[in-house]
């Protein structure tokens, strides 16, 4: 692996990033430029992946896949493991490239590196063996899990290493060989991730190729690529399965959510705020399953919405995220800095009250935007509807159970939930009625490679970790033989 060089510094850019095509460091002499979003300029160029190089890239990873789909699976164990190692002996390098190119601070950085190394492990000890489902004197039945073949995974802006990790380790222990393409807005970490790949695992196991939007497209429409394990937004979601349907591909969809958190009236305010504060704000708000709609009991509205104030007020700095003392970074980029603008006006320009924040100073050096709560708006506006993706939180009132349950599940989306009180039959019992792929109670963002995540209704479709993810990865195949001819 290249050590990247200027990271941060002004007016030189970095244009040691390459893709790795069947075990060679590849260019291209169009380059796509990349910002660092805490200072809105450009640090780093990548190459630009023509229709030519995907096409290369899809026979490589066929040829790999020969080899690599009859590869005992401890080897395969033994290959995960030392990219772990690799991964981990090169964390500094990757949580300042991750801060520098996505604006997450240290915290963030460390947590999503050393995560996947521990995710890399942890998917390598899994295994799907043949499961027999008769054995008679006339018959034996098995069932088992072949390698789908060649993988596009498809990954976005706002956690580029783990959300790839998250695909690469099941692709890989499972038999298939991949492609991945990151976003283009957060391309470096990615390009290093497929780089440092090459040493664990044979040519054409796994690729890397970054270039714009048409890069998905045309991996979604690749009538050779066998499946699409996809991380972004619902609309983009609905274009990948669209594409995916005309060679019948494979999909894996984690798409956007409107997460609810209901608050009941036993709660302790003071020792709930800072809960309440990470699960709607880490990351910045950029986040899938950041807590999107706070419903709080009437009686305990007041005192909950200015326990969040007070700890905003005392306890969070938003900056550079190269900075030590910083909490939130900035937006990850301008298309999506534009956006939470957007919803900053909607509220503004609907007269909806804000307990904290409310005015984005766009003079500012990156694209930082004010933690702000919405005091109570109409459980009709779009601040309250829609996926804003940023930093801006609705506080809403409930007094009956029924109707805040029909209120947290009356959404296109389903993928978290969380309930918080002292009361854990009630918490439980509210859990169970909620319609979301994982449901917290009283902890949020707890998240484990032995655990199924995924979104229910238009939040996605199929799963990642667990057992359930690994078989994402693979065709069942019955094989059945009559014992009593022959
Ligand atoms: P996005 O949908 O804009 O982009 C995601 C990826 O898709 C990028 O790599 C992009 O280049 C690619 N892409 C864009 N158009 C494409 C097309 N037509 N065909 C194929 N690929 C295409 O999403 P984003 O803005 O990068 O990420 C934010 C969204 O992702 C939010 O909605 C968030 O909730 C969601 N998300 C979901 C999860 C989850 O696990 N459910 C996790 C993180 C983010």
């Amino acid at each position: 692996i290249t050590e990247p060089k200027n990271i941060g510094a002004k007016m030189k850019i970095n244009t040691d990033f390459v893709m790795s095509i069947n075990g060679e460091a590849v260019t291209t002499e169009q380059t796509q430029p990349v910002f660092n979003p805490a200072t809105r300029s450009v640090f780093a160029q990548v190459p630009d992946a023509s229709k030519e190089q995907l096409d290369q890239t899809v026979d490589a990873a066929h040829r790999a896949l020969k080899i690599w789909s009859a590869t005992p699976a401890d080897d395969r164990q033994a290959a995960l493991e030392a990219y772990a190692d690799l991964i981990e002996s090169h964390a500094e390098e990757l949580m300042s490239l991750l801060t520098a190119e996505q604006g997450k601070p240290r915290a963030g950085s460390e947590w999503e590196v050393l995560g996947s190394v521990a995710w890399l492990r942890a998917v390598a000890s899994q295994r799907l063996p043949d499961e027999v489902v008769e054995d008679t004197e006339e018959r034996r039945v098995v069932t088992r899990y072949t390698p789908v073949g060649v993988v596009g995974a498809i990954v976005p802006w706002n956690f580029p290493i783990l959300l790839a990790i998250w695909k690469i380790a099941p692709a890989v222990m499972s038999g298939c060989t991949m492609i991945l393409k990151p976003s283009p807005y957060t391309p470096l970490c990615d390009l290093k991730l497929a780089e440092l790949a090459q040493q664990a695992f044979p040519p054409g196991v796994v690729n890397g190729l970054s270039g714009g939007d048409d890069l998905g497209i045309w991996m979604t429409t690749h009538p050779r690529i066998n499946k699409i394990a996809f991380t972004g937004s619902t609309e983009t979601g609905r274009h990948v399965m669209r594409s995916a349907s005309e060679t019948i591909k494979r999909v894996t969809l984690e798409l956007g959510g409107n997460d609810p958190a209901i608050v009941l009236p036993d709660v302790d305010a003071k020792a709930l705020a800072p809960e309440i504060f990470w699960a709607a704000f880490q990351n910045n708000a950029q986040f899938c399953n950041s807590t999107k709609r706070l419903y709080i009991h009437e009686d305990v509205y007041d005192e909950v919405r200015d326990a969040l104030v007070e700890f905003i007020e005392q306890n969070v700095k938003v900056g550079n995220g190269a900075e030590v003392d910083t909490d939130l970074g900035p937006i990850q980029n301008s298309m999506q800095y534009g956006k939470v603008q957007d919803y900053f006006k909607d509220c503004q320009d609907n007269g909806h009250a804000f307990a904290v924040g409310g005015e984005i100073d766009d003079s500012a050096a990156g694209w930082f935007v004010p933690v702000t709560l919405v005091d109570n708006p109409p459980e009709d506006s779009r601040i309250v509807q829609e996926e804003p993706f940023g930093p801006i939180l609705p506080l809403l009132k409930w007094s009956d159970e029924a109707d805040v349950v029909a209120r947290a599940n009356d959404t296109i989306y389903g993928l978290g939930a969380s309930v918080w009180g002292a009361d854990q039959e009630a918490i439980e019992r509210i859990g169970r009625q909620l319609e979301a792929g994982t449901v917290w109670l009283n902890e949020v963002h707890q998240y484990s490679p032995f655990q199924a995540f995924g979104g229910h209704k238009q939040s996605g479709l199929g799963c990642e970790n667990s057992l359930h993810g690994l078989m994402e990865y693979t065709n069942w195949q019955t094989i059945t033989m009559n014992k009593n001819a022959g």
